[in-house]
């Protein structure tokens, strides 16, 4: 591969994707590399939030049953929208809550600690929020999280071993949850595999979409996953705080909630206003009150697009452009002391490229300086997210060229090694 600017300038012109970058809002002095954090707007998304501004001006209350999108529907529509994304029936995924509160209705549902089948399994790796979730689920049903919540560790700081993940399962475990794909390294788990193994062993599980949903294809339903978690921010380019979504395979239809409310209930008898809840038979139950409306609309657009372009189309130019993106750090950077953190194999690699440098935090307000946006990850992490849907491989070789000259020149010893607020 040539690592000069004809090569990225040829993978551009062959992109079939490339159109789509016109429909977001780009800034020419800026490349943005942080799509895996927080999406960037499209004209799609822009445009579904102002037409449900204008539902509300025309409807007033009859929005929820009148207009386009009909407020009281919104949830399931959405959920329909994003059911092929990770290749689940559209009644069994619902647009509700936040990763966290999705993850606590969920844990609320599904930890049914029995005899001495108490102890929820986690990993070390896992973002922060899930892992405080399920501590105080445990201690909310009488048990000390510091022996209930078992964590699988990891052997190299990054990633998991599907064998680690087996050998945790044991008979003290009611519940799983795990990453689809770890918010650092990128690792994509076995899901199947590790789905299957469960089960086996008679324990439940579920999995925190946050970095894989709308960055590779799941099959959830054939791999008859319990239930799975995400937020819609990040690859599904939903707005910050946009409403976060959720997955029940249908053999748990039956169920009530842990966490009811109005919303959970069989829309057909919501509004009877009974004091006896009777539940959604969908994925709709794990709702608990009404909709944060504009807070999903942008969805309706972006969703729109994505499904559009497919999940295959979007993960084989993202798989395209980390893969450019690791040549080049090779080729170009291997002077500088970085590591690629990431597993490099397709079948494992998510939608970023995770370097570790021992200078990171300064690199990236380096990069920054210089319009580029990484994002740090403490205490030696550089998250790259080339995004399949706004990014070009000419991007990439920018990017490469300004780290190059970061590291040549040592500019970036003029910041400090520290992290800052929001990182
Ligand atoms: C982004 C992310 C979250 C964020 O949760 P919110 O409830 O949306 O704030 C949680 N867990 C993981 C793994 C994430 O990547």
């Amino acid at each position: 591969m040539k690592t000069d600017i004809s090569e990225a300038k040829r993978l551009d012109e062959q992109d079939p994707l490339s159109k789509y970058r016109e429909e977001f809002y780009t800034s020419s002095d800026q490349i943005y590399f942080d799509g895996n954090s927080l999406g960037l707007l499209s004209t799609r998304a822009e445009a579904a939030l102002h037409n449900l501004l204008a539902s509300w001006k025309q409807h007033g209350i009859d929005g929820w049953t009148e207009g386009e999108h009909p407020w009281f529907y919104l949830s399931e529509k959405l959920g329909a929208m994003t059911a092929p994304l990770i290749g689940a029936h559209a009644e069994e995924v619902i647009i509700t809550g936040s990763t966290t509160t999705n993850l606590h209705q969920l844990t609320a549902s599904f930890f049914h600690p029995e005899g001495k089948r108490t102890k929820i399994l986690a990993d070390e790796l896992n973002f922060p929020s899930d892992i405080y979730a399920l501590q105080s689920q445990l201690q909310l049903k009488g048990f000390d999280p510091t022996d209930h919540l078992v964590k699988v560790q990891s052997t190299d700081g990054n990633t998991l071993q599907t064998s680690a993940i087996m050998e945790a399962m044991t008979e003290e475990i009611a519940l799983i949850i795990l990453p689809g794909v770890l918010y650092r390294s990128g690792q994509i788990l076995d899901m199947e595999t590790i789905t299957k193994a469960a089960h086996q062993k008679g324990i439940k599980i579920g999995f925190d979409l946050c970095h894989s949903i709308g960055a590779i294809p799941h099959q959830l339903s054939d791999w008859e996953v319990d239930f799975a978690f995400w937020c819609t921010y990040k690859h599904l380019n939903g707005g910050p705080g946009s409403v976060g979504g959720l997955y029940v395979n249908k053999k748990h239809f039956s169920k009530k909630p842990g966490l009811a409310g109005w919303f959970s209930s069989d829309k057909a008898k919501q509004f009877d206003m009974e004091h006896s809840l009777s539940p959604a038979n969908n994925a709709g139950a794990y709702q608990i009150g009404t909709p944060h409306v504009l807070s999903a609309a942008p969805l309706l657009g972006s969703l729109e697009m994505i499904s559009e372009i497919g999940i295959e189309a979007i993960r084989g130019k993202s798989l395209q452009l980390t893969a450019y993106l690791m040549e080049l750090v090779d080729k170009e950077l291997f002077e500088y002391g970085f590591t690629i953190a990431n597993p490099r194999s397709d079948s494992i690699r998510g939608g970023h490229v995770y370097l570790e440098h021992a200078e990171a935090a300064r690199i990236c307000k380096a990069l920054k300086a210089n319009g580029v946006i990484p994002d740090f990850r403490k205490p030696n992490g550089i998250r790259l997210a080339p995004v399949a849907l706004y990014n070009t491989y000419t991007e990439v070789w920018q990017m490469v060229q300004l780290l190059k000259s970061i590291m040549k020149d040592e500019s970036y010893k003029a910041y400090e090694n520290k992290r800052g607020v929001i990182a």
